[in-house]
């Protein structure tokens, strides 16, 4: 059967003399795999279409297995997420996500969508780490683990104070906390960014300003809330962590800082644990 799709390279290996095999996430068909058939030669029409992030159309013919690549067209590159190294470290770790988080016919075109939001927001230079992070909400609702935020998991209580509970699958008011004694305190601004990642979708993200403090939660928190759920143990995270590491100094920095000149002169500036502790 001949399939034509719009999808994205998500994987991309070598196999035997000159070909590759590519995993797409497609608009309507899932997660699949295709073989390109001397994509790997230098003059292949098909070279540049298999790149990884490559958004395009797709003609293949299957019946089960492996596709077998016919055609396709690049319809965006996104060349700019494979030579930044920065950007393709996101990227990478966005397109691992889809990969080891889904079965193939799992995928829907929500995901595929969402994925393809996610580029565009990296392409145009949108802060990265954020919209990784809000990608991150939108894997967990589509694996079917969406924490919920709103009311206490425990007894549907509206007052806050609350913790972040990755375990119970959200929010504990302070009467039911001892259920989980490893909740997380995090700021009202972590709850509110939390909240909004929820409720909108990746091709509606604006422009964002998050505070260093609050990234950090941001970060923390999505991370407990797959680790709980998913547990997938990517390749791609020890090198976003090693970026984050070489960037982090800076922005605490700016944080203590900003922190200094909302205090008292002789306040003891807090130090580098302090604010990664979001105290
Ligand atoms: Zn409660």
């Amino acid at each position: 059967m001949i399939y034509r799709v719009e999808g994205i390279v998500i994987r991309s290996t070598d196999y035997g003399e000159g070909n590759k095999i590519v995993t797409l996430l497609t608009d309507s068909a899932g997660k699949v795999g295709i073989m390109a058939r001397g994509a790997k030669k230098v003059r292949s029409r098909h070279t540049s279409l298999v790149q990884p992030f490559t958004y395009g159309e797709f003609v293949y013919f299957r019946n089960a297995g492996l596709g077998q690549l016919n055609a396709g067209e690049i319809m965006e590159s996104n060349h700019r997420l494979r030579e930044d190294i920065e950007l393709s470290a996101y990227a990478a770790y966005a397109a691992e996500l889809c990969d080891r988080a889904f079965q193939d016919e799992e995928a829907g075109a929500y995901l595929f969508h969402q994925l393809k939001a996610c580029y565009d927001a990296l392409r145009e230079g949108k802060d990265a780490a954020i919209v990784i992070h809000l990608f991150e909400m939108k894997i967990l609702e589509a694996a079917g683990y969406a924490p919920q935020l709103e009311t206490c998991v425990g007894c549907g209580s509206d007052q806050g104070p609350y913790r972040l509970s990755p375990q119970s699958g959200g929010i504990l008011c302070r009467r039911c906390i001892s259920r989980d004694p490893a909740a997380m305190l995090l700021e009202e601004g972590t709850y509110k960014l939390l909240r909004l990642f929820s409720a909108i979708d990746l091709r509606r993200l604006g422009s964002i300003q998050v505070r260093p403090n609050t990234r950090q939660q941001l970060k923390t928190a999505l991370r407990s809330l797959m680790d709980t759920h998913l547990d997938l143990r990517l390749k791609t995270r020890g090198f976003l962590d090693q970026l984050d590491r070489f960037s982090a100094p800076a922005a605490q920095a700016a944080e203590r800082r900003r922190q200094h000149k909302e205090s008292e002169p002789d306040q003891a500036i807090p130090d580098e644990k302090e604010v990664q502790d979001g105290e």
